[in-house]
């Protein structure tokens, strides 16, 4: 029986955390939860899964939470803040620790985890952005075992020699090329001078996965697949002249391994995290993930296409960051959380995202940022400079 502390629980990649663990009680026990604000789905998880501790960020609902929780019964321990994020991320009954957190809110928590020694399943990609050098410097120190829950990294992963799997370099298996699949997200084919018309609802509303708001807006600018990116070039230690975007609308191969002697290795599945996370749940062994089998059949036809520079630019912001170094990339992570964030409130027009980003890596992405104390300074002031930037 295992411990899973999970960390950002009450959203998507939490959702599809649970069920797995649900399916498997003999194996998995929670051991922690965390939530930002939502109280009432925190104190649902609280009844269904036990945790020892659940941590709520917000204060506001806490005290309703405790007593709700002492009504029930509950003996689980409600911690607030965001500290309690780092502790519960150590817990020592916890083996593993999903760090599913939005953004760069989960640097901290997550790198808690890596110190403690855990398996560490990665979803959340802006940590690794952030701190990519640094983040995968302590893994190594600390022991840590880190498994990539992003679709596209897992199938990696997947795809790699199993000697890669346990760190050895790709360069050294045989391997030429990482392909590195997306698919274009809602606005692939739209009117590229509508652009400026694009809504909040039109941008979640991603025609193959259900994600959050965040990566549902990276997705239709394809910044997430620039913050992939650079998340590849980290987790599997690429030049970044290795790595290779295709655009795959179908969302069914999720990634791909070129080998020298011309063989391609693809992983292929159901759009659906439960596979990623049982699969790193489980490694190397494989449990069920209640997902649909995939049925050849039904599919029709696969495409694949180049990622056309005038519709997405905030992925080639995202390449040139990586080949600028950490300084760039936490600027770049940063500015792009602030203009996500004012898009989704109506402050920012959709084309406004990249302008912004762009700006803000022209006036900081020199700067560098090699310690965490120096990386948490960039993304503040990255932040601030991106704000006063946005129109009133
Ligand atoms: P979401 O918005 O659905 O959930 C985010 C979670 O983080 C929630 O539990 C929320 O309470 C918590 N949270 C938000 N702000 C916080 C803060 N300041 N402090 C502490 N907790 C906070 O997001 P999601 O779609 O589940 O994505 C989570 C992470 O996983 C992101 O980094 C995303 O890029 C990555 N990811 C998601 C998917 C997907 O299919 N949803 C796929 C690949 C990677
Ligand atoms: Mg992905």
């Amino acid at each position: 029986m295992q411990g899973v502390v999970v960390l950002g629980a009450t959203g998507s990649i939490g959702d599809s955390t649970l069920d797995v663990i649900a399916r498997h009680p003999d194996k998995y026990r929670v051991v922690a939860l965390s939530a930002h604000s939502n109280a009432e789905k925190l104190l649902a998880l609280c009844l269904q899964f036990f945790p020892q501790q659940a941590v709520l960020v917000e204060e506001g609902k806490s005290q309703w939470l405790r007593a709700e929780l002492k009504a029930a019964g509950s003996q689980t321990e409600l911690l607030t803040g965001a500290k309690a994020l780092e502790d519960i991320a150590a817990h020592p009954d916890a083996r593993q620790v999903m760090a599913a957190i939005v953004g760069a809110a989960g640097l901290l928590p997550t790198l808690a985890a890596v110190r403690a020694g855990k398996r560490v399943l990665l979803a959340n990609k802006e940590a690794l952005v952030m701190s990519g050098e640094l983040f995968m410097d302590e893994v190594a120190r600390h022991g840590a075992e880190l498994l990539p829950i992003d679709s596209e990294h897992n199938a990696i992963f997947q795809s790699l020699p199993f000697a890669c799997q346990q760190g050895d370099h790709y360069r050294h298996h045989g391997v030429s090329q990482i392909l590195l699949t997306g698919s274009g997200g809602p606005f692939r084919t739209r009117d590229l001078a509508s652009f400026g018309a694009i809504t909040p609802a039109q941008a979640v509303a991603h025609p193959n996965w259900s994600m959050g708001q965040k990566i549902s807006v990276d997705s239709a600018t394809m910044m997430n697949k620039g913050l992939e990116f650079i998340e590849a070039r980290w987790l599997f230690d690429c030049a970044v002249d290795d790595i290779q975007v295709v655009l795959h609308p179908q969302s069914i191969i999720h990634s791909m391994v070129r080998y020298s002697d011309g063989s391609v290795l693809a992983q292929m599945g159901n759009p659906d995290m439960r596979t990623p996370i049982a699969h790193a749940m489980a490694y190397p062994e494989r449990i069920d993930a209640g997902v649909e089998p995939l049925d050849f059949f039904s599919l029709g036809q696969f495409s694949f296409d180049q990622p056309d520079p005038a519709r997405y630019p905030c992925l080639y912001l995202a390449i040139n960051a990586c080949r600028l170094g950490q300084g760039a990339t936490t600027v770049l992570n940063a500015a792009n959380e602030v203009a996500v964030d004012a898009f989704l409130k109506g402050r920012l027009p959709f084309t406004g995202i990249a302008g912004l980003v762009e700006q803000s890596l022209d006036t900081l992405a020199h700067k560098t940022a090699r310690d965490l104390r120096s990386i948490l300074e960039l993304d503040q002031e990255a932040r601030h400079y991106a704000e006063r930037l946005l129109p009133c």
